[in-house]
């Protein structure tokens, strides 16, 4: 049996009880940008490390079995409390907020964090594997969400069931996706991580299915976090075999992105019936526009997807600190951030110790 592979959460910093933060230098206010001269403008936030599925590319069931640890609830950062660093983010450019998780859907009473969210008038989305969907889309609208990105692997519920490794079918994720039109929110984006061997010919299917109807169907490259998925460069389909695959069939051409810095490149169907999107992060590196920062389910801020450790703000944010105080603490952090991971990974930096996707959020 190969040895079992125990994912790290790696301290994030969290000092010792008593112990007092050294203090950032005060920001003056004005611009500001890390050390490759990117600005801030895109914040994740992870409110549950827990999650009704278990992936098997993000939370192996061999590894987040019943023996292991999530954190306990007076870990994870109150609404109160990610509603205020969130403002203070807000006044530092952050333009875009998105939950996620762990499955964001499974954490109590989210709706009414997306409320007080929903008041700092930024784009603010969520991405969920669609599980409780149905149930939730007219409440998560009502709340003040505007639209939603829903997780898909497959059309076919074998291949689905097993890469969810829940037992969870198809025709439920469709439900919810169904429901989160009727509800308004939109568009609606779909995730597939697309692992060679496993969902890469249903690539064409999931195309064919939602051409259309106005949904975005975003094929993304299987990604070496964490360190517990078995990563091999060898189950990646690289994005423009993707791309090259849908075209055959329906013609594609490239569209211009929204905005500086989008994750996944636009590729329109020549005939007018809507676009998909590609998201390269292991053959097109795009951290050269990079402007995401993480906060993870304990309140630790991390710089990359790919990060080894984080930079505690719960300590700061549970001993009163100001508003200016945090704002201090941020800058300072994205002032000496020089991440670039995609652009320097190798089989090796692929092994390292890196924190789980569940955890800091996708
Ligand atoms: N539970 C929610 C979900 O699945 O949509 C939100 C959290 S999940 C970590 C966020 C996104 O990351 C999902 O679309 C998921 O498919 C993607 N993801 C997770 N592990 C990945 C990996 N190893 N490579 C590429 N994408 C991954
Ligand atoms: Fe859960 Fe989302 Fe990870 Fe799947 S990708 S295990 S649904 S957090
Ligand atoms: Fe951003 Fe890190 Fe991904 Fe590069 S590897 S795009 S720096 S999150």
């Amino acid at each position: 049996m190969p040895e079992k592979v125990i994912p790290i959460r790696p301290a994030p910093a969290f000092r010792e009880a008593g112990a007092s933060a050294p203090k950032a230098p005060r920001y003056a206010g004005g611009a500001f940008a890390d050390t490759l001269g990117r600005s801030l403008r895109d914040l994740r936030i992870s409110v549950t490390d827990r999650c009704n599925f278990r992936c098997v590319y993000c939370m192996p069931r061999d590894v987040f079995d019943e023996h292991y640890t999530f954190l306990p609830h007076s870990s994870l950062l109150s609404f109160e409390e990610i509603a205020k660093i969130s403002r203070v983010f807000v006044g530092l450019g952050v333009e875009k907020i998105r939950l996620t998780g762990g499955e964001p859907l499974v954490r109590r009473d989210l709706e009414r964090l997306i409320a007080m969210l929903s008041e700092l008038g930024v784009d603010l989305t969520l991405t969920t594997n669609g599980s409780l969907l149905a149930k939730k889309a007219r409440a998560l609208k009502a709340a003040g969400l505007k639209r939603i990105t829903v997780s898909l692997d497959s059309l076919d519920d074998a291949t689905f069931k097993a890469m969810n490794d829940a037992d969870f079918p198809v025709a439920k994720v469709l439900e919810g996706i169904e429901a989160a039109a009727a509800a308004g929110l939109a568009p609606i984006k779909i995730n597939m991580v697309v692992k060679r061997g496993v969902n890469d010919t249903h690539v064409l299917d999931m195309a064919r299915h939602f051409r259309g109807t106005g949904h975005i169907v975003r094929f993304i490259e299987f990604m070496d976090v964490g360190s517990t998925n078995g990563w091999r460069m060898d189950d990646v389909i690289p994005s423009a075999e993707i791309v090259r695959r849908i075209s055959a069939e329906f013609p594609l051409v490239q569209a211009d992105p929204d905005y500086r810095g989008e994750v996944a490149e636009r590729w329109r169907y020549a005939d007018g019936s809507g676009e998909i999107g590609v998201i390269s992060s292991v053959t097109q590196a795009f951290c050269r526009d990079c402007n995401r920062l993480r906060l993870s389910t304990e309140g630790a801020m991390y710089t990359c997807l790919f990060g080894q450790s984080g930079h505690d703000l719960r300590t700061l944010l549970r001993s009163g600190a100001s508003d200016d105080d945090l704002r201090d603490e941020i800058v300072a952090v994205w002032r000496a951030r020089g991440d670039r991971y995609s652009e320097i990974r190798t089989a090796e930096t692929a092994r390292a110790s890196k924190v789980e996707m569940s955890y800091i959020g996708g």
